[in-house]
């Protein structure tokens, strides 16, 4: 995930996302909720200036936070399950 996707994706999840993007993201995470290669992870974010852990899945291939990775459609599943 690059950084314009990065902020594209904490963007529309926390802020905004357009209905294109919450039908795609659904789509999405149907094939990550049953992934194995989802795990756990917690992310430091900055909130209303303050620094915030979040426990989130993220993907282990690439290390993203799956939310919002979905939600950003240039994104891809490294191993082809966003496809189906
Ligand atoms: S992006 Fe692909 S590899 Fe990563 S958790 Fe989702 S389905 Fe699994």
């Amino acid at each position: 995930m690059n950084l314009l996707h990065i902020a594209e994706g904490w963007y529309k999840s926390k802020i905004h996302a357009d209905k294109e993007s919450i039908l795609l993201s659904k789509k999405r995470l149907k094939e990550c909720i049953k992934c194995p290669h989802a795990v756990d992870k917690s992310f430091l974010k900055f909130i209303n200036g303050k620094s915030v852990n979040e426990k989130t899945k993220a993907c282990k291939l690439c290390g993203c936070p799956i939310v919002e990775k979905s939600l950003v459609n240039e994104e891809q599943c490294k191993i082809g399950k966003w496809k189906k």
